[in-house]
């Protein structure tokens, strides 16, 4: 049984750090902790509760580069991306500790029926308790922030388990929030194995809600697990992007290489099925090969890096052998297609992809964009929903009578009109549909997700009913 984790730069192989490797003893004693936590953060005032969210901000920004060196050096990512995405995390509890500011209830006119004559209630919301916050490698610091900025706003305690490939920046993101001060009870972080720890905080009866953002694989089975808590799952997704005769075509090629190559293709919402017109299909796929074969590809620590590494070597071969897959059922690869490293593969484009092969409809998440012909409106929305996922769409068009059928028929959490299927405002409601997950986070809905309604009802002046 290994009582350590080692930690390694995808790019170099180097060992970049240790962390404990947590087993189930080790979390019992976690939420224990965690538990005292949720009462002390109980009886926090929000004014409290706002100056330490907003403290935390403060904190990270301060620490951005080192966090962000830390967590290039882990995941593979660009040093580019991981600055943005620490002040995307310090963006996040600045806005929990806005949320606080204004109404959290709700007045009810309970004389609105007969049996509340003369009657008045409220309903506030009151916190759940220890909320098991699990995230993935991918962006580790910003999907942490989203857990844990609400669950303190509400009033919880936040047990979080980070990856297992990608755990030294969440530990020092977690060590400068309490240093900006935020509870130590109240923020406890567990390193170790999803299958161990993760699966332990799944079960764990002092949990109150489990918080999932990762796979969808992982994910599909946590309900039945959680047994009696609640649980949010923000798992996988195929985002498709609808080209249409009408659309901007330079800035859709734009946006297309953006979305399907920021890390690395690595993301949930990353573009991954272009589903275009035939009569813009060829000068779409020209642009964005063209754009494509410019970006610059490998370390991610270098500045002039635009394509980072994939998370480890079996990612890689997985991404070869889609390639691979696709590319003997008839695809053409335009740009790319080759293994450039251990972890790193060049960012690829595919034309005349076959819409029903298997390969399509799995989650790449690699530096891939698939791109498939349609002729009929009608046509690129079954294409576009023909999938389990459900997460992110994009329609670019300028006819506004097509933009409000995209936005009706897409089967998707979000709709998003001439953008890249990677936007998204960390103050919207977010998550997906279909096996893409359930619940929504965004700072209030996560904060709506992490707390219950305690319903107050005030009687009539006493009067006998006799
Ligand atoms: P993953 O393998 O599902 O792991 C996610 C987290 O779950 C990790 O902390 C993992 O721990 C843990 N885990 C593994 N097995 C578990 C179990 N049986 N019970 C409880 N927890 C368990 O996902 P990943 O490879 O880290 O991340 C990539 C996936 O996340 C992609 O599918 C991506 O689309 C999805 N994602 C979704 C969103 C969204 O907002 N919808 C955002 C980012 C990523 P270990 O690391 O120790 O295995």
């Amino acid at each position: 049984m290994t009582n350590v984790l080692t930690v390694h730069n995808p790019y170099t192989g180097e060992v970049v750090g240790e962390v404990p490797c947590c087993h189930v003893d080790d979390l019992n004693r976690r939420v224990e902790t965690a538990a005292l936590g949720a009462a002390e953060m109980r009886t926090t005032t929000l004014h409290e509760r706002r100056r330490m969210l907003a403290a935390s901000a403060g904190r990270l920004m301060e620490h951005r580069a080192e966090l962000s060196a830390l967590l290039t050096s882990e995941s593979g990512k660009t040093i580019r991306e991981t600055r943005a995405e620490v002040e995307r995390a310090a963006s996040i509890f600045e806005l929990a500790a806005a949320e606080l500011v204004g109404p959290t209830g709700d007045v009810l006119a309970l004389d609105a029926l007969p049996n509340g004559a003369g009657m008045l209630g409220y309903c506030m919301r009151e916190p759940r308790g220890v909320i098991g916050a699990i995230t993935p490698w991918n962006v580790p610091l910003a999907l942490a922030a989203h857990k844990i900025a609400p669950a303190l706003a509400a009033g919880n305690s936040v047990v979080l388990k980070p990856a297992e490939q990608t755990p030294l920046s969440s530990l020092l993101m977690c060590k400068l929030l309490v240093e900006a001060g935020i509870p130590g009870n109240a923020l406890v972080v567990c390193t170790g194995l999803g299958e161990e720890v993760g699966a332990a905080v799944v079960r764990h009866p002092g949990i109150a809600m489990v918080s999932f953002t990762g796979s969808r694989e992982v994910g599909v089975a946590l309900p039945a697990a959680a047994g009696f808590k609640k649980v949010s799952l923000e798992l996988g997704g195929n985002s498709p992007l609808v080209v249409t005769p009408s659309a901007n075509l330079e800035a859709a090629a734009v946006a297309i290489v953006r979305g399907a190559f920021a890390v690395a293709g690595q993301l949930c919402i990353s573009v991954q099925r272009v589903i275009a017109h035939r009569s813009v299909m060829a000068n779409l796929v020209s642009l964005v090969s063209a754009a494509t074969s410019r970006l610059v590809v490998g370390d991610p620590a270098s500045e002039a890096t635009n394509v980072g590494t994939l998370i480890s070597s079996e990612a890689c071969q997985r991404v070869e052998r889609l390639v691979d897959d696709l590319r003997l059922a008839g695809a053409q690869v335009l740009t790319g297609g080759n293994r450039l490293g251990d972890c790193v593969y060049q960012p690829t484009v595919l034309a005349a992809v076959v819409r029903d092969h298997p390969a399509v409809h799995q989650e790449a998440f690699g530096p891939i964009v698939m791109f498939i012909t349609y002729d009929q409106f009608s046509e690129a929305v079954q294409i576009a929903n023909s999938t389990e996922y459900g997460l992110n769409a994009a329609i670019w068009t300028t006819n506004h009578d097509e933009a409000m059928e995209g936005a009706r028929l897409l089967q998707a959490g979000t709709v998003i009109i001439n953008e890249s299927t990677t936007f998204r405002s960390d103050l919207m409601p977010y998550g997906g549909i279909k096996q893409s997950g359930m619940g929504r986070e965004g700072v209030r809905f996560a904060m709506e997700e992490m707390s219950v309604y305690k319903t107050v009802c005030f009687g009539k002046p006493a009067q006998s009913v006799y």
